[in-house]
């Protein structure tokens, strides 16, 4: 099966391919939303209790090509392959959502916005769509793409590769403990200058956190999102590892964001502090208003008192 080598693509051409993309309810709040952790875990819970051991009777590459969606094969590989087979126990591994095919398959979905549907039959496909697999008890499954996203089919263990190879840890893991965040931070540094938002969403080395996590892990860590790694003081740095544990523990717990949609379409019950919302808004801590900066190709949401981009907030 040929390797999957694409780069991801660059921040400016967000906006021209997510206006062109399938349809999502994303547009609907006008953000180009992606999978992050908690909604992957979210989602592979979800496959678990509905699809675990089902029986796939047919499949479809997608009908609607799109050059951000990322395949890692022919149509007809991606058939030889999932037509006969059952689906597996389902994971969550970074933003993708990992569903093995036994014997020695994985779909690795995810790695952007994709949505995932389950149908309760073939009624209600959506007439474009990414991919689309059909099971032997008439339910469907269909994943479309907003901006960008793949859905690979690869050996097991064999995950996408668009970025080069390097230690990537995963935050909710019991290896992710604070000497190892600390470990991380001297490596990033010694690899680039990096910011706060760079670390866990520009080519990050930790796994699963995006733009949207982003602006609550630094509004809890009272950071703001273009600060030097360099510049933290110990303080600072374990108050932000501190952050990164409990917004994902708690976006886990809730089911994903609320501007997400699990199997059935149902949104997840996680509101973020921070977010398109929360522009022009009062601070939840201090009263000043919430301000907005597009960095890293997304936007930011932060409270320039609590979050001051010289530093020196270090109650
Ligand atoms: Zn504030």
């Amino acid at each position: 099966m040929p390797s999957v080598a694409q780069a991801p693509p660059p921040a400016n051409a967000v906006a021209a391919v997510y206006a062109g993309g399938g349809a999502c309810a994303t547009r609907q709040l006008g953000v180009l939303a992606m999978l992050e952790l908690p909604e992957v875990t979210s989602l592979a819970a979800q496959v678990n209790e509905e699809l675990a051991g089902v029986g796939i009777s047919f499949c479809e590459r997608g009908n609607s090509p799109h050059k951000w969606v990322w395949y890692s094969g022919s149509q007809e590989e991606y058939q030889q392959i999932l037509v006969g087979g059952t689906i597996g126990t389902a994971t969550a591994e970074g933003s993708l959502v990992i569903i093995p095919i036994p014997p020695d398959h994985d779909l690795a979905i995810g790695d952007g916005g994709c949505r995932l549907l389950l149908h309760e039959d073939e009624s209600t496909l959506p007439a474009r769509r990414h991919f689309l697999l059909g099971f032997e008890d008439g339910r469907c499954l269909t994943v479309n793409v907003a901006g960008w996203g793949g859905i690979w089919l690869k050996p097991n263990g064999g995950r996408p590769t668009h970025r080069p190879p390097m230690r990537r840890v995963s935050p909710i893991s019991d290896e992710f403990t604070y000497d190892c965040f600390k470990e991380l931070l001297v490596e990033d540094a010694a690899r680039r200058k990096c910011s706060v938002k760079a670390f866990m969403a520009g080519d990050p080395m930790v796994t699963g956190i995006g733009n949207g996590y982003v602006q609550d892990i630094c509004f809890r860590a009272r950071l703001h999102p273009r600060r030097d790694i360099t510049s933290l003081t110990g303080r600072e740095r374990l108050r932000w590892y501190h952050a990164i544990r409990k917004t994902l523990r708690e976006a886990i717990k809730r089911g994903g964001r609320d501007t997400e949609f699990g199997l059935h379409g149902q949104p997840g019950g996680y509101v973020a502090i921070l977010d398109k919302r929360a522009k022009g808004q009062p601070c939840p801590e201090c009263g000043d208003i919430i301000e907005k900066v597009s960095y890293l190709g997304g936007s930011c949401y932060f409270c320039p008192t609590c979050q001051p981009l010289e530093g020196g907030n270090s109650s």
